[in-house]
């Protein structure tokens, strides 16, 4: 009989008993791993909902949008993709045309626009090797930024015709870098920048959302785990704690509640805020991961109009906007955007059978903090609208075929994001690397590595590895990994035993 078979036939008290603070993609999984092999699982989740940063809302015209996460990071060896796959949720790419608004809202000529895009990515693919081949010898203070200007001239040497435009456009684009990571290229370390390298394949963007995967991630917990909702971990104690020899937590509520071994995965936001939570106190080395790692502020606008008019040619030249769009450093809207911040944008026009009227706006660092602050303040649904329409219309009212008096033109609704202001979510996005960044890599396996003698676990995806750090991907597999890790606690030294136990498992690529 098989270990797993065997903890399964135990009473049910005596089956080891495992607790997770956290019903994210990483608790999630965790749990499913788990409770396939043989153990008792219990979660315990402040909000009323499963999946933590994925979760989907509905605008007022009827559309599903997610809130979270939205693209597929890599397609090969992707466990997310399999899940994508097998509930047939619709993905879309793009192609690689380049829209760009310069910084006088002129929509750059589109093979203008492709040679600076493609020099962008030029630029951060040889950033990547650049990083891999001398990380360890990289003063940590250096940025992309820095990597950026320096490369820039070599690029676009002064011999070319209105070269100095084209380096001041290209450093521009190159600020688009912060909405993948959530925080300006000034702050990306290019010591660690090999650690925002994902895996291969493509990025694809969820057009039907993540509400199919979610659901397929979820239905074996919900099955199987007991699942307290609404229930907010407040203290977190260690086994040597107590006379039990468990690891137990306490609520918000005033409940204790023990376990064999707790798995943490409360995002890398909330640790920072929480660390005297824990007692005994997380070990140093941890605690100075969970410091030194950076958590950025990706937020999102959903913006619908009646047709998606972007893709009508325009009347004076023909041009459509299809994909992404950058507005570079706007001179021409000092009123509401006075600093100058790049905006871009996603429409969702033209997703295929997935496809919607609508922009998707992503912003990072201070601009996230002014519009999430902004609207929180704002008192009434009437002005929090009128101002995200005012404050992006200098933006989607320069798209081809725009046309104030149409209604067609006119937005018909919104939806902002405020992770920002959600202390589940750890008050921003998800990690990254900072400038000044030491250990990156070896912050990571401290957080990796938890606490084991404890009970205590850390999962979540800034325990990821590291092609999936900051990633849904990344979450799934740091709570398979941890779950695979407690399995083999349970069953040491059965090595054939463990090795089968472990089956069914897949796609745990697990590094570090
Ligand atoms: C705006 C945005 C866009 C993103 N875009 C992408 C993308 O396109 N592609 C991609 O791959 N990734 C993206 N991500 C990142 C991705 O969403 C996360 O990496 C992943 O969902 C994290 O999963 P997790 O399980 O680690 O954490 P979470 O999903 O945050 O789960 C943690 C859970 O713990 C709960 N919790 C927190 N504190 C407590 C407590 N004290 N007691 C009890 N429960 C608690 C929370 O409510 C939450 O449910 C994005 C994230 C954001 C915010």
């Amino acid at each position: 009989m098989d270990q797993a078979l065997k903890l399964e036939t135990l009473d049910p008290s005596r089956r080891p008993h495992i607790g997770i603070v956290g019903a994210g993609f990483a608790g999630l999984r965790c749990a499913d791993v788990l409770l396939r092999n043989g153990f008792r699982v219990t979660i315990l989740e402040a909000r009323n909902r499963l999946g933590g940063r994925i979760s989907q809302e509905r605008l007022p015209n009827g559309q599903l949008i997610d809130v979270g996460a939205n693209w597929i990071h890599g397609t090969t060896d992707n466990p997310i993709m399999d899940l994508v796959k097998e509930t047939k949720t619709a993905t879309g790419v793009w192609d690689s045309s380049s829209n760009i608004f310069d910084e006088d809202g002129r929509l750059l000529p589109l093979e203008e626009g492709e040679k600076l895009s493609t020099l962008v990515w030029n630029i951060i693919e040889d950033a990547f090797a650049y990083s891999n081949k001398y990380g360890p010898s990289i003063d940590p203070g250096k940025s992309l930024l820095d990597f950026f200007q320096e490369e820039v001239v070599k690029r676009i040497p002064d011999t070319e015709e209105g070269y100095e435009r084209q380096r001041r456009l290209l450093l521009q684009m190159a600020e688009l870098w912060g909405s993948f990571v959530g925080s300006p290229l000034n702050m990306q370390s290019l010591k660690f920048f090999w650690l925002e390298e994902c895996i291969e394949g493509e990025n694809l963007f969820c057009a039907g959302t993540y509400n199919k995967v979610l659901e397929k991630v979820s239905q074996p917990v919900i099955d199987g785990a007991n699942i307290y909702y609404r229930t907010r971990v407040s203290e977190i104690y260690g086994k040597s704690m107590t006379q039990t020899g468990l690891a137990h937590v306490k609520t918000t509520d005033g409940q204790v509640i023990e376990f064999d071994e707790l798995v943490v995965t409360c995002p890398l936001g909330w640790l920072k805020q929480n660390l005297e939570a824990f007692s005994p106190p997380l070990p140093d080395r941890v605690c100075r991961g969970i410091r030194n790692i950076g958590y950025g502020c990706l937020e999102k606008v959903y913006i619908s109009f009646p047709t998606a008019f972007w893709l009508n040619p325009s009347p004076s030249d023909g041009r459509i906007v299809q994909g992404f769009c950058q507005w570079l450093t706007p001179s021409y809207a000092q009123n509401t955007n006075p600093k100058r911040w790049l905006t871009e944008v996603v429409e969702l026009g033209s997703l295929g059978a997935a496809a919607h009227p609508t922009l998707l706006f992503y912003t990072f660092g201070d601009q996230s903090h002014h519009l999430t602050s902004t609207l929180r303040a704002l008192p009434s649904n009437k002005e929090k609208d009128a101002f995200v329409y005012e404050y992006f219309k200098p933006y989607y009212s320069r798209l081809p075929s725009y046309d104030e008096s149409n209604v067609n033109c006119q937005p018909t609704a919104y939806f902002a994001t405020d992770w920002l202001g959600d202390d589940l979510a750890g008050n921003g996005s998800y990690c990254n690397f900072r400038t000044g960044l030491l250990d990156g890599d070896k912050d990571i396996i401290a957080m990796r590595n938890g606490v084991p003698g404890e009970g205590i676990w850390l999962a979540g995806e800034h325990t990821a590895p590291f092609v999936a750090l900051g990633t849904v991907t990344g979450a799934y597999w740091s709570g398979e990994h941890v779950a695979r890790r407690i399995a083999q606690t349970y069953f040491r030294g059965k090595g054939e035993e463990k090795e089968r136990v472990l089956d069914g498992e897949k796609g745990c690529h697990i590094q570090g």
